[in-house]
């Protein structure tokens, strides 16, 4: 019933652009979804159109052998593959709600963290992270007896890291099989003269993204509500055209939000976030751009965590997309970094005396959702939801209404000082 497939390949290559790299990522995304729904591959797929019902889980076993078992309300298809840097095994399923207690799950024996969700796309994944190499010795649905219910059982060895770079080996010729037939790119949305905006809702499905403090209310959730309040706020302007990256609770590749800002052609990318951080008195707005080298530590911390997001959702990225090497492409980024950092300014001075700030409210890092060559583009971390006046702040609806209508002004300030240089 195993089947290995996985991503692993399709990023082993070097020298590809970055629009290369994504058409990759969403061609393997298209494939593994394929699999997973194609009845040739699974009989026994539940096709009915609701969501599976993940309504119970265990685990059990020490760190020579690990035993994850899921209960079902109807038989799902899956597939499992590995990836690498840190050890994952990675479940793909169809869409399923997970209707699981936390300590359910909770990590052990060979495994150091445990997350589900959504992928987006009709489809739901588990990643399970090991401490070590492992490999899964069987992966198996069974009926439960009294035909309640279906039980997904996986269970996890430990292996050499030889074996485990073996089996690495071994998925990548399955990719090369099953990489032929794909789906293409939607070709950029042909520009109206409109102001684009594109709107990114920090995280989403199997990535939660940060934890309020008090409430527990999770960052994905946050952003989209001040995401869908900004888009709504900056389409009431003449002449501005703003939409979604995502518009529910799905799971998007960083280079996926890149990559959907510039097929429709956007002008501007402006990321939301509420993170945390271990200083919980720190709070107020923050306006990141790119740079590759970090302004301060709380911005190179900030940056290494919000690229963690491919990671948590097992999207291997074995080696890291090369750099064009091309004279053109370099003086476009340049040019995009300096209007990125007139919107940060823009933002920064629209916020004063209004919203709360944090000192040195612009910093920058290397976000890789930021490196969009020719989007000018911020993130925008609205406050910490590590800190209880922020995380009060972060869910009242008249301050996310107040903060939408500063966002507006700041992008009128922008356009204003853009006129004429093509931003
Ligand atoms: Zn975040």
């Amino acid at each position: 019933m195993t089947r290995l497939t996985g991503f692993s390949l399709l990023f082993s290559r070097t020298g590809q652009s970055r629009r290369g790299l994504t058409t990759l990522l969403r061609a393997g995304l298209l494939t593994l979804v394929a699999l997973c729904l194609s009845p040739a591959y699974s009989p026994a797929l539940a096709d009915d159109a609701e969501p599976l019902l993940a309504y119970g889980a265990r685990i059990a076993g020490d760190d020579a052998r690990t035993r994850v078992v899921i209960d079902f309300d109807r038989k799902p298809a899956f597939s499992v593959h590995y990836v690498a840097n840190p050890v994952r095994v990675i479940v793909d399923l169809p869409e399923t709600s997970f209707g699981l207690k936390p300590e359910d799950l909770k990590a052990r024996g060979l495994f150091s963290d445990i997350r589900y969700g959504g992928m987006g796309a009709g489809s739901s994944r588990v990643v399970l992270t090991a401490t070590r190499p492992v490999a899964v010795a069987l992966a198996e649905v069974k009926e439960d007896e009294g035909g309640k219910g279906f039980r997904l059982v996986i269970d996890a060895e430990f292996v050499t890291q030889d074996r485990f770079s073996q089996l690495l080996e071994q998925q990548k010729w399955s990719i090369v099989a099953t990489t032929g037939k794909t789906g293409r790119l939607a070709e950029p949305a042909a520009n109206d003269g409109s102001f684009v905006i594109a709107v990114d809702a920090g995280h989403g499905g199997i990535d939660t993204g940060a934890v309020g403090v008090a409430t527990k209310t999770e960052e994905k959730k946050v952003t989209l509500a001040f995401a869908e309040e900004m888009t709504g706020a900056l389409n009431k302007e003449t002449g501005i055209k703003a939409f979604l990256t995502r518009s529910k609770d799905e799971f998007l590749s960083l280079s996926q939000r890149v990559q959907i800002a510039r097929q429709h052609g956007a002008n501007l990318f402006i990321s939301i976030h509420a993170d945390t951080l271990k200083q919980k008195d720190i709070r107020g707005a923050t306006v990141y751009t790119i740079s590759d080298k970090a302004s301060d530590h709380l911005a190179a911390n900030l940056a290494e965590r919000e690229n963690l997001s491919d990671e948590i959702a097992g999207v291997a990225l074995e080696t890291e997309p090369a750099e064009v090497a091309d004279i053109l492409i370099d003086l476009t980024r340049r040019e995009t970094q300096a209007f990125s950092v007139n919107l940060a300014r823009s933002v920064v001075s629209s916020f004063e005396g209004r919203i709360k700030l944090i000192n040195n409210p612009h910093r920058y890092a290397g976000f890789q959702v930021l490196r969009a060559p020719d989007v000018p583009s911020v993130l925008l971390e609205l406050g910490f939801l590590s800190n209880k006046d922020d995380e009060k702040l972060l869910l009242d609806p008249k301050w996310r209404s107040k903060v939408s209508e500063r966002l507006v002004e700041a992008v009128r300030h922008y356009r204003n000082g853009a006129v004429g240089n093509g931003g």
